[in-house]
């Protein structure tokens, strides 16, 4: 257990104490995402995400990319919580990602593809990736890849 980094204490605080800056922040990406979301309105999947980055808050697990040096556009991503990732980084890890729900590579650059789902916090995006097979019917998102 790590005491935890200052520099992320108080770049959470920023966040949280700037939730509309965040927001418009993520916004101005032009992206369409849905949010800022409450906790309420969570799903599973995204109240799980910010409970595990929670928890590496607190024992100092969390870090977040060498580009954050601020508030700023950032993201975190549903199958790694103890990084917070800059809106590149982000971006560029949309090839290489898996699947949530079973593993498999599900990113931009694997064979099939697969669908990203992300919520709008309140000053980041939560971010998670499924496979073709693992998407259900009902699930939104877009979608890329072949399938
Ligand atoms: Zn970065
Ligand atoms: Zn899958």
């Amino acid at each position: 257990m790590n005491p935890p980094d200052p520099f992320l204490t108080s770049l959470y605080d920023q966040i949280e104490a700037s939730s509309a800056h965040g927001s418009a922040l993520l916004a101005a990406d032009g992206r369409q995402v849905r949010g800022p979301i409450t906790m309420a309105e969570a799903e599973p999947w995204t109240v799980d995400l910010i409970a595990a980055m929670s928890r590496h808050r607190r024992d100092g697990t969390l870090r977040c990319c060498v580009h954050v040096t601020g508030i700023q556009p950032a993201a975190i991503l549903a199958e790694q919580p103890d990084v917070i990732l800059c809106w590149e980084c982000y971006r560029a890890s949309t090839a290489t990602r898996v699947c949530l729900s079973c593993g498999r590579f599900a990113g931009s650059a694997s064979r099939f593809g697969g669908v990203e789902e992300s919520v709008r916090g309140i000053g980041l995006l939560y971010s998670r990736m499924l496979c073709m097979p693992c998407v259900r019917p009902a699930s939104p998102g877009g979608t890329f890849g072949s399938g």
